[in-house]
């Protein structure tokens, strides 16, 4: 998601309607070149762009929450100023930054040959709508750029992360984990007896040509809904689909005989999911009793270990590079944290 994409445009090269479905804001920076000509419908104004569409261009609206597929509908604004939508508009010149806010719809012209650059960026609060947008992702069958379990799992094992932040990650790890072993008992109770481990993205290496196709990032997706699959999936080597673990479901009810085909793949297995989230849950608990609004996940544990100075436990050690967030709030949270692990242990 963080990985900025290249844009090359010519004249007249034009984007359509677009916006982000994750909800994240993004900006692009034009680099040389032309101008560029944007068109921007804030939020509040979305029913209005909707209801426009709908009478536009139907056959490009559907009824679901991403009502507007990504990179389907091109629309000129003057049709739009006449339907009554309030659209605002500014040129872009080389060396000028465009921010885009979340949810907001974009269109772009190019004026002749550019070369511009953008990336999406998320704050931390955007965590609190990230289960809605990827249920909405889902649901739309919208393909989505990152699983949010492997989102969810990185920043929960990254030494980096803020305590803050964590809080927030560990309740969606607890639901994810206790949805996806009901999920595997339900497949075991239809009978799928074979599985697989997957090799995690990071330690994978060489792909193995057995395997099925994964994405050019790697990913696979969901036959049916589109979902970004990284915990687990079921593959079908009879139609040489991938599916989630609820359209898989539905798949072997439906389809019984398609069984004899049908493999679990995971990286992570039952044990190792119960192991996770069992060490982290007591230590959570204890510590919620201690310190209000902070809690702390195994990871976290392992880190304060050891970024402390075991010569002087109570003087905070210099920042690691790449092995510790930096700053004096991480080490006056560790100094504070280490002492509420004495009466933890
Ligand atoms: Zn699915």
């Amino acid at each position: 998601v963080t990985v900025p994409t290249l844009h090359v445009g010519m004249l007249f090269t034009t984007c359509c309607w677009y916006r982000d479905p994750h909800g994240l804001p993004w900006i692009e920076y034009l680099h040389t070149g032309a101008s560029k000509i944007w068109y921007g419908i804030p939020d509040e104004y979305s029913c209005s762009f909707r209801s426009a569409l709908e009478k536009l261009v139907p056959r490009y609206c559907r009824d679901r929450t991403i009502w507007l597929p990504s990179d389907t509908a091109m629309v000129p604004p003057s049709l739009l100023v006449k339907e009554g939508v309030s659209l605002c508009h500014t040129v872009q010149e080389p060396g000028q930054f465009i921010l885009v806010f979340p949810r907001a719809f974009t269109s772009s012209v190019c004026t002749g040959y550019l070369v511009s650059e953008s990336v999406y960026f998320a704050q931390p609060n955007w965590l609190t709508t990230a289960e809605q947008v990827f249920k909405d992702i889902q649901e739309s069958c919208e393909s989505s750029m990152v699983s949010l379990e492997r989102l969810l799992f990185s920043i929960a094992t990254d030494a980096r992360s803020h305590v803050e932040v964590l809080r927030q990650v560990l309740p969606m790890v607890v639901r994810i984990r206790q949805q996806e072993l009901s999920y595997r008992q339900e497949l075991l109770t239809l009978g799928l007896k074979m599985s697989e481990r997957l090799p995690l993205p990071e330690a994978s290496g060489k792909r193995r040509k057995s395997r099925p196709a994964r994405d050019e990032e790697g990913d696979y997706e969901c036959e049916i809904c589109r979902a970004n699959l990284f915990v687990s999936l079921v593959t079908n080597s009879h139609e040489e689909g991938v599916y989630c673990l609820p359209h898989a479901i539905q798949l072997l009810t439906n389809k019984r005989h398609h069984l004899k085909y049908c493999k679990l793949m995971y990286t992570y297995d039952e044990e190792e999911m119960k192991r996770e989230v069992n060490v982290f849950v007591p230590n959570l608990t204890l510590l919620s009793g201690c310190l209000p609004s902070v809690s702390l996940t195994l990871q976290t544990l392992r880190i304060l270990r050891f970024d402390t100075n075991h010569k002087d436990l109570d003087k905070p050690v210099p920042s690691h590079d790449n092995t510790h967030n930096k700053g004096f709030d991480s080490c006056y949270t560790t100094r504070v944290l280490r002492e509420n692990l004495h009466i933890i242990g």
